[in-house]
């Protein structure tokens, strides 16, 4: 994968000279930005990009691992080229062993940033290759386990992260808990209490933990979702927590912005990741996932690191308390 993107550095420059010799290039325009355009990829069919439904029924103990899925979910892996958006950058990531956690440790690591991961012990498998890929990217990995349930543990995991990487830029709370009930009445307090725990107080507490060592330029994004605006019938409990993700995104962002610190989110639509198979959907909607989407197939994490990417990088120096959503076409950010 390092090999990879090195290539691709290597077109683009080599590529670099032979743009000069046939093009006018303004003087205006800095020579680092061109792109060989020999190099460009063939258009590709959103439709077809991934796999389709129907999927296998397919079901794992919660919290699941993404070696177990079929097919497996795609993280950009072998696609996404860095291109130094991010370099010298110190990020976080909770949930950054799978999905769109892996997704963005992936994309920011070969932007040239520093990434600590946080995850659950059961998941040290799927941690063990995302850090990694980390590391293949030429960048330094910190791998915290450990369960976001906890306050104690929140703070513990900021300190550690600021402590390994040496500062923290980018924080992006990702972690959450879902799953598919078809009542309310089925919802224990007990769930109930899991949920609004690892989705709501986790991230509170996680900011308050980071606030501190945020500089000017630093920035926040929240994983939320569709789910915020189109609440599903049997996600009573987890839609209603997306939505304070959405609305502290925009609170903090007014909050944070005179302070110079961005606070943005992102809304996935139904991205095909652990979640889904440990409980988050019915084996119904499992497998026809995506299937009504206008692009008739669900996400993969791959297809949402540039987003991340972009929040995070200081060319989008003015976007804050903004949702960038990624749903196929169907549900507002
Ligand atoms: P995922 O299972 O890959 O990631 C969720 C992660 O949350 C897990 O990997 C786990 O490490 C972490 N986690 C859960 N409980 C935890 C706890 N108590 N302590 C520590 N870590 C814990 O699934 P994903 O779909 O990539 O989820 C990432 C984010 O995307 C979530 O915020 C989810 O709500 C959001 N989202 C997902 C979809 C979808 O269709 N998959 C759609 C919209 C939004
Ligand atoms: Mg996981």
């Amino acid at each position: 994968m390092e090999e990879e993107n090195k290539f691709s550095r290597r077109q683009v420059l080599s590529g670099l000279g032979a743009s000069l010799a046939v093009a006018a290039v303004s003087p205006v325009l800095s020579a680092e930005g061109a792109v060989d355009s020999a190099a460009a990829e063939p258009l590709k069919d959103p439709t077809t990009a991934y796999p389709k439904p129907p999927f296998k029924v397919q079901e794992q103990p919660w919290p699941g691992l993404t070696s177990q899925m079929q097919p497996r979910p795609d993280h950009g892996e072998k696609s996404y080229k860095g291109s130094g958006r991010l370099k010298g950058r110190k990020a976080l990531i909770t949930g950054g062993d799978s999905g769109m956690g892996r997704a963005a440790a992936i994309a920011y690591a070969r932007e040239g940033a520093d990434v600590a991961i946080n995850y659950l012990p059961a998941e040290e498998a799927d941690a063990k290759e995302v850090v990694d890929l980390i590391k293949a990217a030429g960048q330094k990995a910190v791998a915290i386990p450990g369960d976001l349930r906890e306050e104690a543990f929140c703070k513990r995991m900021v300190e550690e992260a600021v402590r390994q990487l040496g500062g923290l830029d980018i924080v992006v709370s990702n972690a959450a808990r879902q799953q598919s009930n078809k009542s309310i009445l089925d919802i224990s307090t007990e769930q109930f209490d899991w949920t609004i725990k690892t989705n709501i107080y986790a991230p509170f507490w996680i900011i308050k933990a980071a606030l501190p060592h945020l500089k000017p330029g630093a920035v926040i994004i929240g994983t939320t979702s569709e789910q915020a605006t189109d609440p599903s019938a049997d996600l009573y409990d987890y839609a209603q927590t997306k939505a304070a993700t959405t609305n502290f995104v925009r609170s903090l962002a007014k909050q944070l912005g005179p302070k110079g610190i961005r606070v943005n989110g992102v809304a996935p639509g139904p991205i095909w990741t652990p979640l889904q198979v440990t409980g988050g959907s019915t084996p119904e909607k499992l497998q026809k996932f995506g299937g009504d989407t206008p692009l008739g197939r669900p996400g993969q994490p791959a297809e949402l690191g540039s987003i991340y990417v972009q929040l995070a990088d200081p060319g989008a120096s003015y976007a804050t308390g903004q949702i960038y959503g990624a749903a196929g076409g169907n549900g507002h950010p």
